[in-house]
């Protein structure tokens, strides 16, 4: 099996140091063989906002360009892709759809951190509790789009610390794994919340009653390294989610699709839809 991490940020994020050659060079080091970056991706707000925590628009040329040329320059050591980590906002995906298909994307990664979009401030990493039903709906209704390679921190909301195990999560997490299933798309192994769990001994993401679930539906899984800093692509590290997830009954898988957005263009035009 290939070391492989689909899962890289860089500084634009605004909460990701380090140079983007930095993270290769670390990537090269610690024996990866392919890097995909997939820093939180730009979005097209109408209403003016200026998020925060992704790049901008307007920055979005400067990473393409940076990470197009270090697959240049490093195609002897490591295969490099151009990817972004994207949630699903509704009414901002045919924008999304059009600029992956402008710009070549490789690959988006879904990341369901906000509900509906960043404009509302609503993080499902600490939300209220009536927002748990929503996480899972608009979880399955992105999956569905086709325009993920994968599933990131599948269970990004169990960092909320008032959310135990319940029904409402338990069936969330069956969905989850159900339409990953049908749809023949992997569900990562988030390293950065194994780090997480490790540092403050909790359950939260990964975690071990999802990959149990997870095994019922012999999902398949992939290893992401969620890097924030260039010493987060570590070998260690990786071989350690590589052990854990390995005690699960899932595919580990160690390579994604492009996603051919064009495709998703032409049969959207032809059945006349919309997200
Ligand atoms: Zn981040
Ligand atoms: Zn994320």
């Amino acid at each position: 099996m290939k070391q492989t991490n689909f899962h890289t940020h860089t500084w634009r994020c605004n909460h990701a140091n380090g140079s983007d050659e930095e993270y290769v060079l670390e990537a090269i080091e610690n024996d990866f063989e392919i890097l995909g970056f997939a820093d939180h991706c730009c979005w097209k707000y109408d209403s003016g906002f200026v998020p925060w925590i992704r790049m901008k628009e307007q920055e979005f040329p400067h990473y393409k360009s940076s990470i197009m040329n270090l697959k240049k320059k490093y195609a002897k050591d490591i295969n490099i892709r151009l990817g972004m980590e994207a949630e699903y906002f509704p009414d901002k995906m045919d924008w999304m759809l059009d600029f992956c298909i402008d710009e070549d994307i490789d690959y988006l990664i879904f990341g369901n951190h906000y509900y509906q979009s960043d404009e509302t401030g609503i993080y499902y990493g600490s939300i209220e509790p009536e927002y748990v039903q929503s996480y899972f709906d608009s979880c399955i209704e992105g999956m569905r789009t086709g325009m993920y390679a994968y599933l990131a921190h599948p269970e990004l909301i169990m960092r909320n610390k008032y959310l135990g195990w319940n029904e409402t999560v338990e069936i969330g997490f069956h969905r989850i794994c159900q339409t990953a299933k049908e749809l023949d798309m992997p569900l990562e192994y988030n390293v950065l919340g194994m780090m997480y769990n490790e540092r403050y001994k909790v359950d939260a993401y990964p975690n071990s009653r999802f990959w149990k679930i997870a095994s019922q539906y012999k999902n398949k899984a992939i290893i992401g390294m969620d890097s924030h800093q260039p010493f987060d692509l570590n070998k260690t590290n990786y071989m350690k989610a590589l052990d854990n997830l390995s005690k699960y009954n899932v595919e580990i898988i160690d390579d994604i699709k492009r996603v051919d957005y064009l495709a998703i263009k032409a049969k959207k035009a032809l059945n006349n839809l919309e997200f």
